[in-house]
């Protein structure tokens, strides 16, 4: 089986059909992480005696006759991720010893479903970034050109799925970390409607944005993912309750009629010419799927980045006070009192850019200046919800691209944060709204880059996002083209 170019739902039924087993898929995949990860830096953990024994259960399962559709799949996950008996760093110094006692609640409903834990993910420290380069673990490169970044802060997911290293991975997106590093890295990402997967155990950064998802190369996959991922959770309190739904149900519907919106702000400069082209293809290509462009507009889309690092950074400030170096986490091994514990553990355990965003949160939630800058950024907030609210009642779903650029070289934005903060232009009022968001591979630009086309939808519609996202996918074979390196 060449893993290079089979399908997680092709997978699935080889399993069922016992021509592989999933002790098989797993060691095949170990041997890939083995042989092709060094000069990526996917992934922080893996563990081959846990993960061959969950394969074995699998097998177990699958020959009883009671197995589900991903019982014996690898998944990668995201180090953001609670598993309980592995190692769980978030990318922090802070983490780098937290062997985590209990189970996210995502990981639970993998482990009921008999999905295998691959490894953990590597990941921007605390998933604060776009590029992967704030992690603990050292940067992650992407699988296309190892000079650049594979995005971020699910940068370690994107490249694992990209390098066919895994067949799906967990992520996590509170700003764009897991549609920026999927269009980077030439792969798909679905966040979905802020609710649909429980926070529980998926380390905090901030919690009125973030929203777990996957990352896989097709449509169709994510659709099976989800299926897993998605459930009521009752010790997250804004996990939703609905029934449950089937995200591939809707997949083969045809598209006539649909109405693609397209927001002035996301064509109007500041998308390099090649990602431009490549859209523009893609919206030709749905044209011929019979769908039809309206032009719509999302006014405050510039005011999303500010309201963001404001509000983002509020949230972190304290979200990230839990880290004291008391119960768990890094603790200095030389201090005079309990002030000095605190102060020196948090020095030693953070990175620059999380010290960064505890200081302006800390900052833009101070008294005197809350009124200024955090009840300003929340009622900012509500108008980006409010213009995304108009744009879905005239057309059905709105596209555009899902980065400025094509992956940038490392380094090359490590010590500008406000170049850095801009690369989430487009995908970040989504996070503001709890609006569900995809991207999909697109083509290549520069340096035969992959680009991704971003799709967002009304809350709810990720069954329907899913669909339009795999008719373009059964007409196109972006979704499909692997990196050199991952055919080696
Ligand atoms: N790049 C954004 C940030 O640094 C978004 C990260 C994310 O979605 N986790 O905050």
């Amino acid at each position: 089986m060449n893993l290079a170019n089979t399908s997680l739902r092709q997978l699935a039924q080889a399993l069922q059909a016992r021509q592989v087993s999933s002790r098989e898929l797993a060691q095949a995949y170990l041997e890939r992480i083995a042989r092709l990860d060094s000069g990526l830096g996917a992934f922080i953990t893996t563990d081959h005696e846990r993960t061959l024994a969950q394969a074995d259960a699998a097998d177990a399962r699958i020959a009883s006759g009671t197995a589900g559709p991903l019982t014996g799949i690898p998944i990668a996950h995201k180090d953001i991720f609670c598993a309980q008996g592995w190692l769980t760093t978030c990318g922090s110094k802070m983490l780098s010893s937290f062997v985590s006692p209990y189970d996210a609640h995502v990981i639970e409903q993998f482990e009921v479903a008999g999905a295998l834990i691959l490894g953990k993910t590597n990941m921007d420290e605390f998933a604060m970034g776009s590029s992967n380069e704030t992690s603990f673990y050292g940067q992650v490169k992407n699988p296309w050109d190892l000079t650049r970044v594979p995005g971020g802060s699910s940068g370690g997911s994107a490249a694992a799925v990209a390098a066919r290293l895994a067949p799906a991975a967990t992520a996590t997106d509170t700003g764009g970390s897991i549609r920026q590093p999927a269009a980077l890295c030439g792969i798909s990402g679905i966040k979905p409607t802020y609710g649909l997967v429980s926070r529980y155990g998926m380390i905090a950064y901030a919690s009125s944005l973030d929203q777990g998802g996957v990352v896989a190369p097709s449509a169709d996959d994510l659709g099976l993912v989800l299926n897993t991922m998605v459930g009521f959770d009752a010790r997250d309190s804004t996990s939703i309750e609905r029934p449950r739904e089937d995200y591939t149900a809707l997949l083969d519907q045809p598209l006539k009629g649909l109405r693609i919106g397209l927001p002035r702000e996301f064509f109007s400069g500041g998308v390099s010419a090649d990602v431009e082209r490549a859209i523009e293809a893609a919206l030709q290509e749905y044209e011929r799927l019979g769908a039809t462009r309206v032009e719509i507009s999302l006014p405050n889309t510039a005011l999303s980045v500010p309201v963001y690092y404001v509000l983002a950074p509020a949230e972190a400030s304290s979200n990230l006070s839990r880290f004291d170096g008391v119960r768990y986490g890094w603790r200095a091994s030389r201090y005079t009192d309990l002030a000095d514990m605190y102060e020196r553990s948090r020095a030693e355990g953070f990175g620059p850019e999380v010290k960064r965003r505890i200081l302006t949160g800390t900052y833009v939630l101070s008294r005197g200046y809350y009124d200024a800058y955090y009840l300003q950024a929340q009622r900012v907030r509500r108008l980006i919800v409010n213009d995304f609210k108009h744009a879905f009642t005239q057309c059905d779903v709105i596209m555009g691209p899902s980065t400025p650029t094509v992956a940038f070289g490392l380094g090359e934005k490590s010590s500008d944060p406000i170049q850095m903060y801009l690369s989430d232009i487009f995908t970040i009022s989504v996070n503001l709204a709890g609006l569900p968001g995809l991207s999909i591979p697109a083509g290549f630009g520069e340096g035969g880059l992959p680009v991704g086309l971003q799709l967002i939808g009304d809350y709810f519609s990720e069954a329907r996002l899913l669909n339009v996202a795999h008719r373009y996918q059964q007409v196109t074979d972006w979704h499909a083209r692997v990196p050199a390196l991952a055919s080696a």
